[in-house]
């Protein structure tokens, strides 16, 4: 008998059943030694609906995120919006970014190379053109900006008064750059995340709290890994 959805059961020393989706939509179960086939099939049928949610809630991530496959149509995100990757021959340059993404097939082997290199000039770019804006708008002042490729963070700002921005952060729409933006520039005054310092944030940005939660809740879409 075929237990639905199940990729692999790993039997342990364990005492309970547990069930679980990996991020790229495998399922397996981790359940005692000896435990009967009955027994797993009867405890994910009771953990049906949150199994179909989380599968398509996968599905879904998938379908919008860049992975790894540099392939011809693969969908890659620049400021907010996705453009598809197409192979060509016929360039005389290696990379090139017109409505869409084209690739020497002769470096597609260096894809994600190339690909970094391109997100990182652009986001220095972008980034430095917007933070000066921003600081001259409205009266910051600070050393130098930074392009990092930290996963977990969009920015930073050191005491010294230098800006941090991963290049990833070029992958989002301008809104959200630009509150990344203001966040960085207060801190530059304010390097804690008081009262005081969200304060001054919504002062320049009225509607910060939507663009930081749109933040929180796609951050993960945008991983080049
Ligand atoms: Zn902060």
């Amino acid at each position: 008998m075929t237990i639905p959805y199940i990729d692999e059961i790993i039997y342990s020393r364990r005492k309970s059943i547990a069930l679980i989706v990996q991020p790229n939509g495998k399922v397996i179960v981790r359940a005692p030694l000896r435990t009967s086939q009955r027994l797993i099939q009867e405890f994910v049928k009771s953990k049906s609906d949150w199994l179909t949610f989380t599968l398509d809630r996968v599905k879904k991530r998938q379908a919008v995120s860049p992975t790894l496959s540099f392939k011809e149509g693969s969908l890659f995100w620049y400021l907010g919006k996705q453009f598809p990757l197409s192979l060509v021959s016929n360039q005389s340059k290696i990379f090139s970014f017109r409505q869409g993404f084209f690739l020497k097939t002769s470096h597609l082997d260096q894809s994600k190379r190339v690909f970094e290199k391109w997100y990182k000039q652009e986001a220095k770019k972008t980034l430095s053109e917007r933070t000066h804006y921003y600081a001259q708008k409205y009266g910051f002042s600070f050393k130098k900006i930074n392009i990092t490729s930290a996963k977990t963070r969009w920015g930073s700002c050191s005491t010294r008064g230098s800006i941090n921005f991963t290049w990833r952060l070029i992958m989002v729409p301008l809104e959200m750059i630009d509150y990344v933006i203001i966040h960085e520039l207060v801190h530059t005054k304010i390097p804690n995340h008081s009262q005081k310092f969200w304060e001054m944030v919504e002062k320049f940005l009225p509607d910060y709290r939507k663009r930081r939660l749109w933040l929180k809740k796609n951050g993960s879409l945008f991983q080049f890994e």
